[in-house]
């Protein structure tokens, strides 16, 4: 049945039964009775249509508490519609605050931060990486303006230009950020932040090692170059004088060796693809190779001593190796002659450990912290007369971290130094029986 058909179908009936019974009543006692007998009726069915009324204004007005009855004729089916209707619409209502809910959760989960404004850049939400971006706080700020908020003289002109195809690169609190806005439909605004602190502090210390590394092999190539130019130029030089430029040209040349050998070793041990090969060390063997390394290096200038009373390791040999030879020749080169340098392998309650203590010529304390960076040196000269590449600790410091094993250095000028390699006590090989 149509539409039009369900609503004056059962209007027509009560016109018709209404009429039917007038004109009955009519028949039988008089007209006036008739017509009395039809206006009451008719005076029912509208008191029966405003008492439907009523009801409907007053569900209308508290739709959770009121409930519609079936209602008669008509009614029924404008109540049921209405019922239909409000059951989609909480439906909806439903499925658009889920919606929400996990269009929320997934900006949260988002490792940039993400700001929702109004037309006039009133802010209306943003997820907790925002928040720490830039500063801002939804529970208390939101529906401010967001130029209120954030305060940076370059945010505000990168606004007011709306220039937004371009990103904008703000710092706020010692972080490196690179902003943008987007506007989106209704002249909303979205403002996307990205953090590239850590990006940027790798890539300086990329340009610096390169800018180091350039510079710590141009100085051995300047010497180089300069005896070569001599030697081509001057062809009558004498036999001793050319054989001493030799000699410091070979100088030269093992020392850029030494150089490129090392940063070599340092970009092995820092790629991922070079696995760690574990091995039975037996740590007696190999401290005594590395204290008979220490004794030529010295050449009888030191008293050197090793003690082995510790276990031995489950680990990479040529990496130990490298870390505590490192250790022990700086201590032979940063110890005047007669000095007393000493290696001492132990078991502590953390895990065993390695000891290597010299009377030298000490560091200060503000040196101890930037020990481990690249090329980094107390003094520059001493550390080239004893042919040092100032990687030596940097290498240390990326051998023990693939061990989880810890550095301490405890020094003070004049007075000697004593590095200390602390390894976790999984590195200890248990002998089985
Ligand atoms: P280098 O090749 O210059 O020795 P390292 O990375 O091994 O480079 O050491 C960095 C700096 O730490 C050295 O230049 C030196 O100034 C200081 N240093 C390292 N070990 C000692 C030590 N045992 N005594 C005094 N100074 C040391």
């Amino acid at each position: 049945m149509t539409h039009q058909a369900l609503f004056w179908i059962p209007v027509a009936l009560r016109l018709a039964l209404v009429s039917v019974v007038g004109l009955a009543v009519g028949y039988v006692w008089g007209l006036l009775a008739g017509v009395s007998i039809a206006l009451l009726a008719l005076a029912f069915l509208l008191l029966q249509q405003l008492f439907y009324m009523y009801r409907l204004s007053a569900w209308l007005e508290d739709p959770e508490q009121i409930r519609l009855d079936d209602g008669g004729g008509t009614w029924t089916e404008i109540f049921a519609k209405l019922y239909r209707m409000r059951r989609e619409d909480q439906r909806n209502r439903a499925e658009l605050a889920e919606w929400l809910s996990r269009f929320r959760q997934a900006m949260s989960q988002l490792p940039d931060g993400v700001v929702i404004m109004d037309d006039v850049l009133f802010l209306e939400w943003c997820n907790p990486v925002a928040e720490q971006h830039l500063g801002l706080s939804l529970a208390t700020d939101k529906g401010m303006r967001v130029t209120n908020l954030i305060r940076s003289p370059e945010f505000i002109d990168y606004i007011i230009l709306g220039r937004y195809e371009e990103p904008l690169t703000l710092t706020v609190d010692d972080r490196k950020l690179i902003v943008r806005l987007i506007p989106f439909e209704n002249r909303r605004h979205i403002l996307v932040s990205h953090d590239v602190t850590d990006f940027e502090r790798l890539d300086q210390m990329r340009r610096d090692f390169i800018a180091n590394a350039s510079h710590e092999l141009r100085t051995p190539l300047t010497v180089i170059n300069g005896f070569l130019e001599i030697t081509a130029n001057q062809p009558e030089l004498d036999g001793p004088t050319r054989a001493r430029h030799m000699k410091l040209m070979v100088e030269q040349g093992q020392r850029m060796q030494h150089l490129v050998e090392d940063m070599l070793v340092l970009t092995r041990l820092e790629s991922m693809d070079y696995p760690l090969r574990e091995e039975e060390i037996n740590m007696r063997e190999l401290l005594g190779q590395i204290e008979a390394e220490a004794n030529a290096l010295s050449a009888g200038r030191h008293q050197i001593s090793l003690v082995v009373d510790g276990p031995d390791l489950r680990d990479n040999t040529e990496e130990l190796r490298s870390a505590i030879g490192n250790l022990v020749s700086n201590a032979v080169r940063y110890t005047p002659d007669g000095g007393q340098v000493d290696i001492h392998w132990s078991e502590s309650d953390a895990g065993p450990k390695c000891t290597v203590s010299d009377s030298g010529i000490g560091i200060s304390q503000e040196h101890l912290s930037r020990l481990t960076e690249r090329f980094y040196r107390v003094d520059k000269s001493r550390s080239r007369e004893t042919k040092g590449t100032g990687l030596g600790l940097a290498i240390v410091k990326h051998v023990l971290m693939r061990h989880d094993a810890q550095l301490h250095v405890q020094s003070e000028a004049g007075k000697g130094s004593k590095f200390t390699i602390q390894f976790p006590r999984s590195a200890m090989l248990l002998r089985q029986g």
